[in-house]
C-alpha cells in the first residue's frame, strides 16, 4: 500500500502544553508523558484515519476485549536529539516490522507501514521539544495495539485501537545487576508468543522476578523451558556473555525476542574485530567459566538501557560473581551504539533516521 499518510493524519493540537510542569533535569523512567498522542481505530474491518490529539484518557467498555484475553502488543523504540537539535530514529523500520509481526501472533489485524512511521513523525515533530538533551537521555516511544472491541466471549476482537505515547527520560542506569539463573519458572516456550513483543509476557514475568528480588536479585536469566540448561534472556533483555574474548549470545528463536539492540551490538562488535558466537550456550557451561576465571562479563541488551552489565550471577544456592573490567566490552559496545543513535559518529551500516 503506498498512501502519504502525513496528508491524511488529522491533527489537533493541545491547548495547553504541559511542558513547563516537566523538571527536565530530572527525568524519571517512562513516568511522564508528552502534550500529544498518536490514536489510529480498527473498525469494521479496517484502520480508520489517523489523529494526533492532546495526550488524554481512554473511554472502554469494561468488556473490552484486552481487559479478558490480553490481546495487546508493544513495541519499545527511542527519538534522540543531537547537539544541533536534530531529531533521529535508530532502525525504526525494524519496530514497525516487529510489531506487526507481534500483532500478526495475537490475531491482531497488520498496521499500514505508513501509518506507523508517518504517524510517528508528525507526532515527533509536534512535541518536538520534549526530547530531551541531557548526557544519556531521549525521548522514549510506546507504540501499542490492543483489542478495544467489547464482548466477553473469547474470540478475537473486531476492534482495535493503535497508539503512540511519548515519554521523556533520563538515562536508564539501575546499577550493575545481580541475577539469578531461573530453574522453575518459564517466560516463554516453544511454539508459544516469546518471540513478540505481547503485554501477557511481561505479565507472567512479574512474579517470578519478585520472588528474585526477594532473594536479594535483581533481575532473572531466563532458560529454556523444558531443561532449564540453556541460557536464553536477561529479564526483557536479550543476553551477552563474554568468555575469553569471545562474546557469546543465544539464537532467536520461537521463545527469544529478536531485539534490535542485539543484532545491532553483533555487527558493531564484529566490526570492532570482537569474535562473536550466536550459540546456544548451557548454564552449565557458564558455571564452569566462572569458576575456571574464563568468564569476563555478562549484560543485557534492550532498547531502554542499552546494555546493562551484570555483576553476578546465583544459581543452585551459590553466587558467582564476576571480574570488574577497566576496558569491557559493554562500556566500549555501549558507546559505540549510542555515538551512532546520538549522531556523534558515522553511520556506517545506516542505521540512523533523521526526523524531519
Ligand atoms: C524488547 C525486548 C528485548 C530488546 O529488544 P530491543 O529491540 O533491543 O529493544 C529483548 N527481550 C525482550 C523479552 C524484549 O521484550
Amino acid at each position: 500500500m503506498n498512501v502519504d499518510a502525513s496528508s491524511i493524519i488529522k491533527i489537533e493540537k493541545t491547548k495547553q502544553s504541559k511542558i513547563n510542569e516537566v523538571d527536565f533535569s530530572n527525568l524519571p523512567f517512562g513516568q511522564i508523558t508528552t502534550d500529544h498522542m498518536f490514536v489510529c481505530d480498527f473498525k469494521n474491518g479496517q484502520w480508520e484515519q489517523p489523529q494526533i490529539i492532546p495526550y488524554q484518557n481512554l473511554s472502554l467498555d469494561p468488556s473490552a476485549k484486552i481487559f479478558h484475553y490480553g490481546q495487546s502488543v508493544f513495541e519499545g523504540m527511542k527519538a534522540y536529539k543531537d547537539t544541533n537539535g536534530k531529531i533521529f530514529l535508530f532502525r525504526p523500520l525494524d519496530n514497525q516490522k516487529r510489531i506487526n509481526i507481534s500483532a500478526k501472533r495475537l490475531a491482531i489485524p497488520e498496521l499500514p507501514e505508513e501509518y506507523f512511521m508517518e504517524g510517528l513523525k508528525e507526532l515527533l515533530k509536534l512535541d518536538s521539544n520534549w526530547i530531551p538533551t541531557s548526557d544519556g537521555s531521549s525521548l522514549y516511544i510506546r507504540p501499542f495495539v490492543f483489542a478495544s472491541g467489547s464482548g466477553l466471549h473469547a474470540s478475537p476482537s473486531k476492534e482495535y485501537k493503535f497508539i503512540i505515547a511519548c515519554s521523556p527520560s533520563g538515562s536508564y542506569f539501575g546499577g550493575k545487576l545481580k541475577v539469578l539463573i531461573e530453574q522453575k519458572y518459564s517466560r516463554s516456550a516453544n511454539g508459544g508468543v516469546g518471540y513478540a513483543k505481547a503485554g501477557g509476557n511481561y505479565g507472567g514475568q512479574f512474579y517470578p522476578t519478585k520472588l528474585a528480588n526477594e532473594k536479594g536479585y535483581q533481575q532473572v536469566i531466563w532458560t529454556d523451558d523444558t531443561s532449564h540448561q540453556f541460557i536464553e534472556e536477561a529479564g526483557a533483555m536479550n543476553i551477552f556473555i563474554r568468555i575469553g574474548d569471545t562474546l557469546i549470545t543465544a539464537p532467536t528463536s520461537d521463545r527469544i525476542l529478536d531485539g534490535i539492540t542485539r543484532k545491532s551490538l553483533i555487527k558493531i562488535a564484529e566490526n570492532d574485530g570482537i569474535t562473536v558466537e550466536v550459540r546456544k550456550i548451557t548454564v552449565n557451561e557458564l558455571v564452569e567459566s566462572a569458576k575456571n576465571g574464563s568468564l569476563k562479563e555478562m549484560f543485557g541488551a534492550g532498547t531502554a538501557a542499552v546494555i546493562s552489565p551484570i555483576a553476578g550471577f546465583g544459581f543452585n544456592d551459590i553466587d558467582f560473581e564476576l571480574p570488574i573490567l577497566e576496558n569491557s566490552y559493554a562500556l566500549q559496545l555501549k558507546k559505540r551504539i549510542t555515538d551512532i543513535q546520538y549522531n556523534r559518529a558515522e553511520d556506517k551500516f545506516g542505521w540512523r533516521i533523521e526526523v524531519k
